[in-house]
């Protein structure tokens, strides 16, 4: 029996799997640290499960319009009016299930077999599979200016120095007369970033030359910023507001990833039309859930307040202690809950590149995969290689965690490294 060629080249999300493997060896009594997975370590709070519980007492638990429920619709604009000042009308709000499948609408609803999805490396993993099964195709644009078609087997390697953040030329060489979608994401995962006003503006000044090009911001991270501030394009550059879909959810501010509740905001055409899909596929968000995540945004934030001061405390606690380890480079993270060391210094290292099977002179593709499996099974400690991200030479560490794991992490990690580099 033979998948549709969409389904045959899908592989599963690598973040979920990984935290999928490593809660199974968990579960067969390996004791693993897992730093993989991209959610809150925290329980939702208290009153977001009453409301929820209150919503199933209350007969709560039909069909609802498959866009959402407007009261949710009215609450996520006027969350988004207090945080960037932005004014949107309910209709043009949709509510979908999570931040995940309204990206996806979104890219169904927009992008065309031909059309070019520009996505700046290193990217969160489930945007080019998106761009894929919408039969668009994802072009990746590096901080240096290089630019490629996604191939899911290549990660590639770019100079140090020209840091994560996409900026005017580098967007400006990825653009073209197809490019259909540029999808911005900060803070990032998996490298925190956070964009100033003024680069924000920067990059605005080139899609301003791009008229026919759609903007998604990805700002699922926003509440989740340490340094810096968290502004939205649409924000810093009101005149592109009628092509930016501005993406959020209550999965990482709330700590509510299994209620599944997300969404867009943009023009009422393009809103109506993610509508429709989800009219013809899911039908409504939980009802449920969507009015737990109305509690979340009505309701008291000490419980989000809390959460962030510990995340600011770990993001430290973190880059502190893997920059100790020989091989790693790594900055605190300005946003979101990851830290992304450049370990290209192992893999420069002969005695750690011949013990994980590479020569010398060999291109670094599979490098981090190969380090993060050898942190597997030598450490027990799990975490997502970035080339998973279109970055080679680099690893993803959630500290979505404890404190004690992550301290646990580091040391058991070091001292990997050390046996590595034993010649
Ligand atoms: N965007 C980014 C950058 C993410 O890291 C995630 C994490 N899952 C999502 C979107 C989707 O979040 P959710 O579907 O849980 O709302
Ligand atoms: N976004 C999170 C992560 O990157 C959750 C998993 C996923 O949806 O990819 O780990």
């Amino acid at each position: 029996m033979s998948l549709s060629s969409r389904a045959a080249e899908l592989r599963p999300s690598p973040t979920l799997a990984i935290e999928a493997k490593a809660k199974a060896m968990r579960a067969a009594g390996v004791d693993v640290v897992s730093l993989s997975a991209g959610e809150p370590d925290f329980d939702t709070p208290e009153h977001i499960k009453a409301a929820a519980a209150a919503a199933i007492k209350a007969g709560f638990t039909k069909y609802t319009p498959a866009s959402g429920i407007p009261e949710l619709k009215a609450a996520v604009a006027k969350h988004v009016k207090a945080s960037q000042g932005l004014e949107y009308e309910p209709k043009q709000v949709v509510i979908g299930c999570g931040a995940k499948h309204v990206i996806a609408n979104a890219i169904t609803a927009l992008v065309d077999v031909h059309d070019e999805v520009l996505i700046p490396a290193p990217f969160w993993v489930s945007y080019p599979a998106m761009v894929r099964l919408a039969g668009g195709t994802p072009r990746i644009v590096y901080a240096d200016g290089e630019t490629r078609i996604w191939n899911p087997d290549e990660a590639y390697l770019t100079p140090v120095a020209a840091g994560y953040k996409l900026n005017p030329a580098s967007l400006a060489k990825g653009l073209n007369a197809k490019t259909k979608m540029v999808i911005l994401n900060a803070p990032s995962n998996p490298t925190g970033i956070v964009y100033t006003p003024a680069e924000l503006e920067g990059l605005a000044a080139v899609l301003r030359e791009f008229p026919k090009t759609w903007i998604l911001s990805d700002e699922i991270y926003d509440c989740l910023v340490y340094a810096g501030e968290a502004k939205s394009i649409a924000a810093v550059a009101p005149d592109l507001k009628g092509r930016v879909l501005l993406v959020n959810g209550v999965s990482k501010t709330f700590a509510m990833t299994g209620w599944r509740i997300g969404w867009a905001l943009g023009s009422e055409h393009v809103i109506g039309a993610i509508g429709n899909l989800q009219s013809q596929t899911t039908s409504n968000p939980t009802s449920i859930a969507q009015k737990a995540a109305l509690a979340a945004l009505e309701g008291p934030k000490d419980s989000v307040a809390a959460m962030f001061a510990e995340f600011k405390k770990r993001r430290l606690l973190i880059a502190e202690g893997l920059s100790k380890i020989p091989g790693f480079r790594v900055a605190p993270a300005d946003g979101a809950f990851y830290a992304f060391p450049d370990v290209r210094g192992l893999f420069e290292n002969p005695s750690v590149a011949s013990k994980l099977g590479f020569k010398p002179g060999q291109p670094p593709k599979g490098f981090s995969s190969a380090l993060a499996s050898h942190f597997l099974e030598s450490a027990k400690v799990a975490m997502v290689p970035g080339g998973e991200f279109g970055l080679e030479c680099h690893l993803r560490l959630s500290f979505a965690t404890s404190a004690d794991n992550i301290t646990k992490a580091v040391s058991r990690m070091s001292e990997s490294v050390s046996g590595l580099m034993k010649a």
